[in-house]
């Protein structure tokens, strides 16, 4: 594989050194070699990496000194600086990530009894502008690397205790990870290797505002991954007032696509409605999203907006969220309400890093 074509290659910078985090095993084993150092030292160095948690290369402590060094000189420990870290009161753990090239990102860690959920960024920014998003209002800067997609992971799995261990993966941070299916089908590629960090494909979700080719081609991939569709509206017109980018899609085409995911992966799809107070929570429309998924396998997540402070639009209160989810029941749609973690952080996507760089 060439350089241009590694899935791993980091954005160059001003820091040019690989990022050793993810650095495949055929690339250090070829370094490990090229260094004068024996094969052995590639599982303890993984392991260091993988299993320990440790945040520097002289952590490493049965490596000789002078391997250390070496490795120093050729890699940069991770893609990140860790610019802001914030822990909300149920344990939620927000990273703010500074790039290579002084671009920012978030991810987050959320703890529940006995699962330990991180959800990582795609893109820099969103090109998708879904009106009630922190993440699109200053559109999209760039794509992620299949490394700076990985790594998130890594970084979060490094603020956990030594008995806590990521049970599950939601692709729904900031970015529309199928705009980026390359890099992040290269990163889930690397997440679950069983010789990387194992993790198996039903335990990772992807969250796509629904992009009909793109979500086929995820289909096809032959994976067992979960699919989650941003739908947020029950009919054509509301829904492009909402999410944009629905003027060129269309909300068949997407069914379609989703109802062929299903087909191809025997997955249950979700369903994610945000619902916004006076724009799509009343009775009516939740008729009309029960009409829509009839006969489908589908299950529904309501997400009562977080605030963004730049919006002027909010979540109903409680007696609604309830009945807009007791209308879906009572037609047979399974349906949840999503439990709001983090809620004394800057708990909406994509809101920390707007926050940084309006201060900026
Ligand atoms: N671009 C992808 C994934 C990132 S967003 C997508 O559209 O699915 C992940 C989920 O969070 C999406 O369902 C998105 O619509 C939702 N979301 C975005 N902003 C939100 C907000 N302010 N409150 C609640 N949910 C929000």
């Amino acid at each position: 594989m060439s350089e241009q074509n590694s899935p791993l290659l980091p954005v160059l910078g001003t820091d040019e050194r690989r990022p050793l985090l993810s650095v495949p095993d055929s690339e250090l084993l070829a370094w490990l070699a090229s260094a004068g150092q024996k094969k052995f030292r590639l599982k303890q160095i993984r392991k260091w990496l993988i299993e320990r948690r440790i945040t520097s290369f002289d952590e490493m402590t049965d490596l000789p000194s002078a391997l250390r060094e070496q490795l120093k000189t050729d890699f940069r420990f991770s893609s990140f600086e860790q610019v802001g870290h914030q822990v909300a009161s149920d344990r939620t753990e927000k990273l703010l990530l500074k790039l290579n090239d002084g671009e920012l990102v978030e991810c987050v860690l959320m703890r529940d009894p006995g699962r330990r959920t991180v959800c990582i960024s795609t893109q820099v920014g969103c090109a998708m502008g879904c009106v009630f998003c922190a993440s699109g209002l200053l559109g999209v800067k760039r794509d992620l690397s299949a490394a700076e997609i990985y790594e998130q992971v890594l970084v979060l799995h490094r603020l956990m205790e030594d008995d806590e261990k990521i049970t599950n993966v939601v692709v729904m941070g900031i970015g529309e990870p199928l705009a980026n299916y390359r890099n992040l089908m290269e990163a889930l590629e690397v997440l679950t290797d069983a010789d990387g960090f194992g993790l198996g494909a039903r335990r990772i979700t992807v969250s796509t505002v629904g992009l009909p080719a793109k979500i086929r081609e995820f289909a096809d991939s032959g994976r067992q991954f979960n699919l989650a569709v941003s739908l947020h509206a029950p009919n054509e017109q509301l829904r492009t007032e909402i999410v944009p980018v629905n003027k060129g899609t269309g909300l068949q085409q997407i069914l379609d696509a989703a109802d062929y995911y299903f087909d191809r992966t025997g997955r249950r799809i979700s369903y994610e409605y945000v619902l916004l107070s006076g724009i799509n929570d009343n009775p009516q429309q939740a008729e009309e999203l029960a009409r829509l998924l009839r006969g489908r396998n589908a299950h529904v997540n309501l997400i009562p907006m977080n605030g963004v402070s730049e919006l002027v639009m909010t979540a109903p209160g409680e007696p609604r969220t309830r009945s807009f989810l007791s209308v879906l029941e009572s037609r047979g749609i399974p349906a949840t309400i999503r439990k709001r973690k983090g809620a004394d952080i800057d708990a909406a996507c994509g809101q920390l890093r707007l926050n940084r760089q309006a201060e900026a």
